[in-house]
């Protein structure tokens, strides 16, 4: 691999304090935390991404990684001291006065997104599992959108969905109360995906059978209108395989059968493997969130940039994987928006 990896994304923890639908991540504990790579040692991690790309992104990963703010704020404060950016995504529970919301933005990361599935509480609280969640991640927003104005600084702060039966007729409303009434940066866009997190992938995944998108034209239409309404720059591409995605699911007849199911998109559309590595809490290194892959354990400095310029082998298996985990936001070819630059369309990363 000639180019270095654009993304590093490292685990914080493994417990979340919502119930997702879609994740089972609520779930698990850290209750096995004396195996985990120590702060220091996630650091040093981070110190070799540093060298092999000055420019790159590490994201934060969990679990709600606000939930373990020592773990949290040691690795968006050590990426800010060795240069390089720092995305978040957060559901918003943890941000819930002033005083953590000026921390986020003096030392949390560059670009800090909150989980919101909705502008009705009712539709954002039934899918995120917990009563009340939608008013916290409304005020997340809120107080970090505050903070920043008063601290003067240029952080990016979104919001982000996930795109299901549920939510998907009422997208206009959805971008009019984020982007002008709450006054969040951007909402993203994320598409359900079978249920993750470990009990999920053993089980009938009634969730996403009973709410993925069937009328996937209809979406396509849904979006172009508020590409147009809301100057949203919608990247084509991205929109001709979020149809082709949810034309597969609807297609191949097996959503039920979660992650079990064999069959995938028609298309591959993930590119993982050319700018990405995935980091867990023991260590291991991947090209993709699946172990369903090789990892490589992380043991002394050298090892990232070996892992990374030594898994040609996984790579080839990869350009052959169409799992439906290829239209998640993390791993894409294409990105949702195009950004007008001074001489050519960009790409932006999300
Ligand atoms: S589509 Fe395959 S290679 Fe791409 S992220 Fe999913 S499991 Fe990994």
């Amino acid at each position: 691999m000639s180019q270095p990896p654009r993304f590093l994304f490292v685990d914080i923890n493994k417990r979340c304090n919502l119930k997702c639908r879609h994740c089972m991540y609520w779930m698990a504990d850290d209750n096995d935390r004396a195996n985990y790579i120590s702060i220091s040692r996630r650091n040093e991690i981070i110190d070799e991404f540093s060298e092999m790309n000055r420019n790159g992104t590490v994201v934060l990963c969990g679990g709600e990684k606000m939930l373990d703010l020592k773990e949290y704020f040691s690795s968006t404060t050590h990426c800010t001291k060795v240069g390089l950016k720092c995305f978040s995504v957060i559901n918003g529970t943890r941000v819930q006065s002033i005083n953590m919301a000026d921390r986020m933005i003096m030392e949390g990361p560059s670009e800090i997104t909150v989980s919101l599935n909705s502008h009705r509480a009712k539709i954002h609280d039934r899918t995120r599992g917990v009563v009340g969640s939608f008013h916290k991640a409304v005020n997340a927003l809120r107080l970090l959108l505050e903070s920043r104005l008063r601290l003067n600084s240029a952080k990016r702060i979104y919001a982000m969905a996930v795109v299901c039966k549920q939510n998907y007729r009422d997208l206009d409303s959805f971008y009019d109360f984020v982007l002008n009434d709450v006054k969040a940066d951007k909402l993203k866009l994320n598409f359900l995906q079978p249920t993750f997190g470990p009990p999920a992938e053993m089980h009938t995944d009634e969730f996403f059978e009973q709410n993925i998108i069937t009328d996937y034209e209809e979406l396509g239409a849904i979006i172009q209108s508020c590409d147009k309404k809301y100057q949203l720059k919608i990247n084509p591409k991205w929109l001709v395989q979020v149809k082709m995605y949810h034309r597969s699911v609807k297609n191949n007849r097996d959503a039920r059968l979660g992650w079990r199911g064999t069959t995938g998109t028609e298309q591959h559309i993930c590119n993982t493997y050319e700018r990405n590595i995935m980091v867990d809490l023991y260590g291991n290194a991947r090209l993709c969130f699946s172990t369903g892959f090789p990892e490589f354990l992380l043991v002394k400095p050298g090892d990232l940039r070996d892992f990374w310029e030594n898994s040609d082998d996984i790579r080839a298996k990869m350009h052959n994987c169409n799992r439906y985990c290829g239209i998640s936001h993390s791993v894409r070819r294409e990105s949702a928006t195009l950004r007008l630059g001074t001489k050519a369309l960009f790409k932006t990363n999300c």
